[in-house]
């Protein structure tokens, strides 16, 4: 199985995927059986569109749906096309520590914030990353401590909109 985690805030990042789909269409010729799958803000913008613009792409999932990839990983794996693009008004993946493959083990990025609600007219965020919800900061500390123990010195936090940050109440902003 290949999945490719995309970004669409510029053509130019999705015509890199599209290339980068195309030079795969030796994997399903060697290996039918193989699985391509779509993540991101590039199949949350495109939707089911994209399996029918990429035909060799089995699965399409958004950026808040990733929890359910092994739902769809079981339905592509009967022949059927997987797609999940439900944008969440709660989802932060705040109980999931992030693997850092290419850390260089002294700076980390936290992400605090998912989503946006400023919708500039320019701007595709709001829709491809949903509504602006805040992390627990619990989990944000508990993360960041994590960090600490592990020998890093700087953290930079991260979101579409980190100054709009907000949590109260036990619970993120409401709508
Ligand atoms: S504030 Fe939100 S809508 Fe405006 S440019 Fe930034 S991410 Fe896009």
């Amino acid at each position: 199985m290949i999945l490719i985690n995309t970004c669409a805030i510029r053509d130019n990042a999705e015509q890199r995927v599209r290339k980068r789909l195309n030079e795969l269409g030796f994997v399903k010729k060697s290996k039918p059986d193989a699985l391509i799958g779509v993540m991101g803000c590039m199949a949350e913008r495109l939707k089911s569109k994209l399996l029918e613009e990429e035909r060799l792409v089995d699965i399409v999932v958004g950026p808040d749906a990733y929890r359910e990839l092994p739902n769809l990983v079981a339905t592509a794996d009967t022949g059927q096309k997987a797609v999940n693009v439900l944008l969440s008004r709660e989802e932060t993946y705040a109980d999931i520590s992030p693997v850092r493959l290419d850390s260089n083990g002294v700076s980390a990025f936290v992400s605090i914030t998912r989503g946006c609600d400023n919708m500039c007219t320019f701007c595709v965020v709001p829709f491809t990353r949903g509504r602006e919800r805040s992390r627990d900061p619990q989990s944000i500390l508990n993360e960041v401590n994590d960090l600490v123990a592990k020998g890093f010195r700087e953290v930079t936090l991260l979101g579409q909109n980190v100054d709009s940050y907000l949590w109260y109440g036990g619970g993120p902003k409401r709508f």
